[in-house]
């Protein structure tokens, strides 16, 4: 008698009619190639239960997939059994103790929406469209990090399911190790199936966007480093090398003031005030409607080649940098987004995450973007990767690190690399989760 997929996924608990065979899982880049077998769409723990245990018997590769954001595509891969959690989208607010109960699968807008009604906010990116758990399982930088830490230094518990399929309880108590690990160290160790996220009350954030013609960008680059490497916690500056809204490249400035809602204007005067901007627009706004209205200027579909660099500040040799890495795109949508990482992000301790760089910096996003179809912008942020090499810092953000950036992903997790590759060899000793690269073992 044949033993057919449909047997091996009822055997193990998967009602077959929720795996889908060689169906296409969105992806945010749309120059990922790779494509499922199969798709367990999970609602609840005990299919992504079914699920892990159906991808062992079947002897496939197992992914998670929970938005598809990553540009590497690595909730998928290739000619495996993908998990999706984009069901599972539960929110439960417990307003006394400021935190949030969420599923695996939750967009970051549609937790500050939730949680908005509630007089709450949470940690998340600049964008709602990416996922709570694939952002804050590698870290989380966004314009709360300054005044809250990132994402991951919110997350406070995890339900996982593990390599062998069953269910572990994860927080301070139960399995410090792990929780730390989830912290930073990426969706290596299972699949979060839920999560408790500490949320905050804070007023309407100030922001907008000041936006500077390119003629000025050297001046005020160079301006920017003072008042990025002096701000207080409250006050998170994200810069863009970018074509502007007349289409012409741009220095475009993101402030946001996350203090008392009447000293915003006074807190982010001193962006205006870099040089003679073409427009600034600056005001009051809640936390869900910049992230969601951040998600309009992000739409999927677009090819995408991303590399990054941490550099400590703007010294001259750094703008020079990445005013020719501006001048130099030859596409339109590709860019350089700056993060600003200061504040209480870095006064997170190495025991409380495996995030590995606490110390101030500026995460280089470079942006290789290009309409599908379109001629490809990938050389460039390869060059523009190079060309940053002397003046960064070791390591680099591991959700936008690749496979092949061995000495950045060596240097990424710091004195903790040791610790994070220990508690991965006890939880999944077989290497069943492959997520944002782990440093190899020894090196
Ligand atoms: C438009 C855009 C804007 C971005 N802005 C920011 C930003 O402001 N700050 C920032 O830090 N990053 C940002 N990123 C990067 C983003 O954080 C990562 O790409 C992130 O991994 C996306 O997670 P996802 O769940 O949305 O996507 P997916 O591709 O579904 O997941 C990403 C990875 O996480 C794993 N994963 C997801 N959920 C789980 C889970 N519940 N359990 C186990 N593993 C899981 C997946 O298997 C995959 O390997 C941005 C990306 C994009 C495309």
């Amino acid at each position: 008698m044949t033993v057919t997929y449909e047997d091996v996924a009822r055997a193990n608990g998967l009602d077959p009619a929720r795996l889908d065979v060689e169906a296409v899982v969105p992806m945010w880049n749309a120059a990922v190639s790779h494509r499922a077998a199969y798709v367990a769409r999970c609602r609840t723990t005990a299919d992504v239960q079914a699920a892990v245990r159906t991808a062992t018997a079947l002897g496939l590769p197992l992914s998670v997939f929970s938005g598809g954001n990553d540009w590497l595509g690595r909730a998928v891969r290739d000619r495996g059994l993908v998990i999706d959690i984009s069901e599972m989208t539960t929110i439960e607010v417990d307003v006394e103790a400021r935190t949030a109960r969420i599923g695996g699968g939750v967009r970051a807008d549609a937790l500050a929406k939730e949680t908005e009604s509630h007089g709450l906010t949470p940690v998340t990116g600049t964008v709602g469209l990416v996922h709570v758990l694939g952002l804050s399982l590698g870290g989380g930088y966004g314009p709360l990090a300054g005044r809250f830490g990132l994402a991951c230094d919110n997350l406070l518990a995890a339900e996982l399911v593990t390599a062998d399929g069953s269910v572990r309880t994860v927080d301070a108590e139960h399995e410090p190790d792990l929780l730390w690990a989830l912290r930073g160290g990426g969706g290596n160790f299972g699949v979060v199936t839920a999560a408790v996220v500490r949320l905050h009350r804070i007023d309407p954030v100030y922001s907008g966007l000041v936006v500077y013609p390119w003629s000025q960008a050297e001046s005020v680059l160079t301006r920017l480093d003072p008042l990025l490497t002096s701000a207080p916690d409250e006050l998170t500056v994200q810069t863009f090398i970018m074509n502007g809204p007349d289409g012409a490249p741009s220095v475009t400035l993101m402030p946001t003031w996350s203090g008392a809602a009447e000293r915003g204007p006074e807190a982010t005067a001193a962006v205006t005030t870099l040089g003679d901007p073409i427009s600034s627009q600056l005001g009051p706004t809640s936390w869900h409607a910049m992230i969601a209205a951040a998600a309009e200027s992000f739409p999927p579909g677009r090819n995408a080649h991303f590399r990054t660099r941490n550099v400590a500040s703007f010294t001259p040799r750094v703008v020079r940098r990445l005013v020719e890495a501006g001048a130099s795109r030859t596409s339109p949508l590709s860019a350089l987004a700056i993060h600003h990482f200061h504040g209480a992000a870095t006064r997170v301790p190495g025991t409380e995450a495996a995030f590995g760089e606490r110390r101030p910096h500026r995460l280089v996003e470079i942006s290789g973007m290009w309409e599908a179809g379109g001629p490809s912008d990938a050389a460039w942020a390869d060059r523009v990767h190079a060309a940053l090499a002397d003046d960064a810092m070791p390591g680099g953000y591991p959700n936008l690190l690749g496979p092949n950036d061995f000495d950045q992903v060596r240097d990424a997790y710091g004195a903790g690399a040791g610790r994070l590759l220990a508690i991965k060899a006890r939880i999944d000793p077989d290497g069943v989760f492959t997520a944002t690269p782990l440093p190899m073992p020894g090196r």
